[in-house]
């Protein structure tokens, strides 16, 4: 298997380098596998009874070659990955009365879905970093839970040191603590006075410094890296197999997203054969549906501030990897499009893609007022805490639920994907009248010594993460 970029650059990628890859390329797309692997009827069904990890193992080989990573060597790796986290409790599924299925893939170490992905990812920097004995800088744009999943990923590591940009006061207290009260000496955390989308700037331009970029072997942990991505296809044929009746039944699956990337990870498991619906479930920052709606592509003047903070984004930049796979790989089309959108001219997806797309992919936007609605209801109807970003899942499923007659259930299967552990969210919790049940783990971040550097405005923020980069390599003997 190999990957090229949505754009039409004419290199091909391997794995490695793929994993590698800070996420923008040189002609500005993302990576995309070449081909999407074809899963049949029958392979699923020997799949129905397999764990997360197990499920982990069959899929992402058929996006690897046993010439990079052995299939032993992988299964290391994953399962390295997954001892961290437990097992039973991540991917569990709560099943209600009124047809409310919720699969739980917060229950993690830092409590976000992203655990999931960035444990693998780290395992397989490491492996592959090891075998080539150099050092690599991981840097990270962060709205909220990508910051603390990453630095749990790579803290301590000998092979990596981990920058991570946050937008201070855009993310809750305890992602907050998650990121700044860990003091191994390879993780750097920067605070901005901004909102994610500020913070993605310099981190974009660093990472397109092809230079710098390979100068400092710089790689990112965000959605933009593609085996992210491939991490997150595992959730959907769990889920699938988990919910569905008959193995071939069409299952809807809600998930709450914000830059596209977790819903990306859905797109490839129904292009590799499974059939589901996604629903997009996106907050006030409803870039996303408007686009779905409408087929615009066109930015709010700013990111609105809510609840669900992992998904506060006006900028969904995983999109065009979803235009790339709907268009059958029209790399002119995807280009011409996102030149076009990048220049801010007002921009319209072509009405054949738009359709296509429209024939899997629907879309709900939710305010905080609802959500709040729906964290209650959830509560009151079922005893059950849900965290603010599957609250914005969960409130499609109760505006169909509401849109039927009474003692009637939708006949089509519906899952809700839940990204975090409401724990994690206890400002939301109080703001919908709820009592917030702290974990030990969140309990004692708030007596743990912090340790930041402030990104004031006006300061120059590129130079002062290029800054820390280069002092990063110096410590490990690069660029003297
Ligand atoms: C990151 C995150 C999302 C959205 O994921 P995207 O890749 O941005 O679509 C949703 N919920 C939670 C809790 C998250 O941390």
């Amino acid at each position: 298997m190999k990957f090229v970029t949505t754009r039409g650059q004419a290199r091909e990628y391997s794995f490695e380098e793929a994993l590698f890859s800070p996420g923008y390329m040189s002609d500005g797309g993302l990576l995309m596998p070449k081909t999407i692997p074809q899963i049949s009827s029958d392979l699923l069904k020997s799949w129905s009874t397999l764990s997360l990890p197990q499920l982990c193992k069959e899929i992402l080989p058929l996006f690897i070659d046993e010439e990079e990573i052995s299939r032993g060597d992988l299964g290391a790796v994953i399962d390295k990955a997954y001892s961290r986290l437990p097992v039973e409790s991540v991917a569990a599924l709560s099943s209600f009365q009124d047809g409310l299925n919720v699969l739980e893939m917060g229950n993690t170490k830092t409590l976000a879905f992203k655990d999931l992905s960035t444990f693998v990812m780290a395992r397989l920097l490491d492996y592959f970093f090891k075998k080539r004995e150099e050092h690599v800088t991981i840097v990270v744009g962060t709205s909220g839970d990508t910051g603390p999943s990453s630095i749990e990923a790579v803290r301590g590591s000998q092979w990596m040191d981990i920058v991570v940009l946050f937008p201070k006061g855009y993310c809750t207290q305890v992602q907050e603590l998650q990121m700044t009260t860990v003091l191994d000496d390879n993780v750097h955390v920067f605070a901005g006075e901004g909102s994610s989308d500020d913070i993605d700037v310099p981190v974009k331009a660093v990472c397109l410094d092809q230079d710098f970029k390979s100068l400092h072997n710089l790689c990112t942990m965000n959605s933009i890296n593609m085996s992210r991505v491939l991490c997150q296809v595992t959730g959907y044929f769990y889920g699938y197999l988990k919910v569905c009746q008959n193995i071939g039944d069409e299952v809807e699956i809600v998930v709450p997203t914000g830059a596209a990337g977790h819903v990306t990870g859905g797109c490839i498991a129904y292009h590799m054969g499974l059939p589901i619906k996604l629903v997009c479930a996106v907050n006030s920052n409803d870039f996303i549906h408007r686009m779905l709606t409408t087929g615009e592509l066109a930015r709010a003047p700013e990111v609105i501030k809510t609840h669900s903070v992992a998904m506060d984004i006006q900028n969904p930049y995983n999109m065009e990897r979803i235009f790339s796979l709907f268009s059958n790989r029209d790399t002119a089309l995807v280009k011409k499009v996102m030149d076009e959108y990048e220049s801010g001219v007002k921009t319209t997806l072509p009405a054949t893609l738009l359709q296509k797309m429209q024939t899997v992919l629907s879309s709900a936007s939710y305010g905080d007022d609802v959500i709040v609605k729906t964290m209650q209801r959830c509560w009151h109807d079922h005893r059950y805490l849900i965290c603010p970003h599957t609250a914005v899942a969960v409130s499609y499923y109760f505006s169909k639920l509401d849109r039927m007659a009474p003692n009637q259930t939708p006949h089509q299967t519906t899952v809700c994907f839940s990204s975090a552990h409401p724990a994690k969210f206890p400002e939301a919790l109080l703001a919908a009248g709820l009592e917030p049940k702290p974990t030990p783990y969140i309990n004692n971040l708030h007596t743990m010594p912090t340790h930041y550097t402030e990104m004031k405005q006006g300061q120059n923020w590129e130079k002062m993460l290029r800054d820390r980069i280069i002092e990063i390599g110096k410590r490990n003997g690069i660029g003297q």
